[in-house]
């Protein structure tokens, strides 16, 4: 059997005009998000600006991380230590480390066997009194019907956070995740859309909400010289109110990222062409079940899922382990020992007593997960379909439980 050689892991280089000018920031000295010659922006400054551009947004921070969004974003809103917060039960660990950050508590919701929060589940936990916010993740890139999820939250007036950590770039109804919800966080580490190692932003077009963002970034009351910020009336009161907790993003990675935004819709689009080779190549097997994607998706293919629903975690496992020894590592959702950047809402313990989730758990059960970075190119995802066909064969065809 042949066997694949590229990594999965391994990403494009930075754009050149990127790395020049990360090295003129370094040549410069002034690496601090406030550190400028008088009356000259900072490259966070126009990051921010551009990011807000690009999405359509009023307002925009860059922030030292995605998980570092989330959190303060949670406070913008007005989340109190105690207070619940409705998540997707299937996501990663930085969304409900967030709540928790925010001293609140997470309610799990959730997930169809198309990915996605599931509105049923959503609709009865929303209702309930003492629930006013929903931490909406993106999971893997799949958008749920926004115009019904958006609805269901303004119907019981829930406050809508979305974590775009897998969406930057798509959209629903030709409308850009990330203007949905009230306040919306995005990721730029390694394996998201834009890399700067670590970094994320967060958007917003309410006053209030990017007022707050900012003090509690570390603004040093040099609010005023943020680009993509509200007018100083929105600071007047919150300035003194609310604490520095230090997360703005720095002059060196914004440099990084500046080029990157510029070219993100092309980016996307060779995602997809990688995410529609794997797919058709996947959909050809019999037994590989690929989630259905409405029309009103626009989504970024940087990653793709499939589930196998009719095997055992036993036959699943010597799935995955033998596509890994033919150089094609899968996550999988549903291993009983989550590794390598899984996670499973039965691993976060802190959160106290867990929740019953029986759809999550029979859907992650079954639920495979590849990245498909941009140093593939379509061969690539067609060798890797046909690796996986063999072992899928040589495994679950004729000694397989279906
Ligand atoms: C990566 C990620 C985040 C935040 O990531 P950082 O690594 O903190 O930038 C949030 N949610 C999801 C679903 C993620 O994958």
């Amino acid at each position: 059997m042949i066997k694949f050689n590229k990594s999965f892991t391994q990403q494009e280089p930075i754009p050149e005009e990127g790395i020049e000018q990360a090295i003129a920031v370094m040549r410069s000295g002034r690496l601090h998000r406030y550190n400028s010659l008088a009356g000259e922006p900072t490259e966070t400054e126009l990051l921010e600006q551009e990011f807000a551009e690009y999405l359509g947004s009023r307002y925009c921070l860059a922030c030292a991380s995605g998980g570092y969004a989330l959190h303060i974003a949670m406070r913008t809103v007005g989340v109190q230590p105690g207070d619940k917060v409705l998540c997707n039960a299937f996501t990663l660990a930085p969304v409900p480390g967030a709540i928790n950050n925010a001293g609140a508590v997470p309610v799990l919701v959730e997930t169809t066997d198309d990915f996605t929060i599931d509105l049923a589940d959503l609709e009865l936990k929303a209702a309930a009194d003492d629930v006013h916010y929903l931490l909406l993740s993106h999971m893997r890139g799949h958008l749920v019907d926004m115009d019904r999820l958006m609805s269901i939250c303004d119907q019981h007036q829930v406050i809508v956070i979305e974590d775009c950590a897998h969406t930057m770039g798509a959209s629903w109804n030709g409308r850009k995740s990330g203007t949905f919800g009230r306040v919306a966080c995005f990721s730029a580490q390694t394996y998201k859309h834009i890399n700067s190692g670590e970094g994320g932003f967060l958007t917003t077009d309410d006053d209030d909400v990017m007022a707050k963002a900012i003090i509690y970034s570390g603004s040093y009351m040099l609010f005023e010289r943020h680009l993509a910020a509200p007018p100083k009336e929105a600071f007047a009161r919150i300035r003194f109110e609310t604490p520095n907790y230090s997360g703005r993003m720095d002059n060196l990675r914004a440099a990084i990222l500046r080029p990157q935004v510029k070219n993100l819709d092309e980016q996307c689009r060779r995602w997809n062409q990688l995410y529609n080779a794997a797919a058709e190549g996947l959909s050809q097997i019999k037994g590989i079940r690929l989630p259905v994607r409405p029309a009103a998706e626009y989504f970024v293919g940087s990653s793709i899922q499939f589930s196998l629903p009719d095997y055992d975690a036993a036959t699943i496992a010597r799935f995955i382990a033998r596509c890994e020894e033919q150089g094609v590592p899968l996550k999988w959702f549903g291993d009983a020992d989550p590794k390598g950047y899984t996670s499973r809402f039965d691993s976060w313990q802190y959160m106290g007593q867990m929740p019953d989730l029986p759809e999550t758990r029979r859907v992650l059960a079954t639920m495979c997960d590849m990245r498909l970075p941009l140093t593939f190119v379509e061969e690539d995802c067609r060798q890797i379909t046909r690796i996986i066909a063999q072992v899928f064969e040589e495994v679950c065809g004729s000694s397989g439980n279906e």
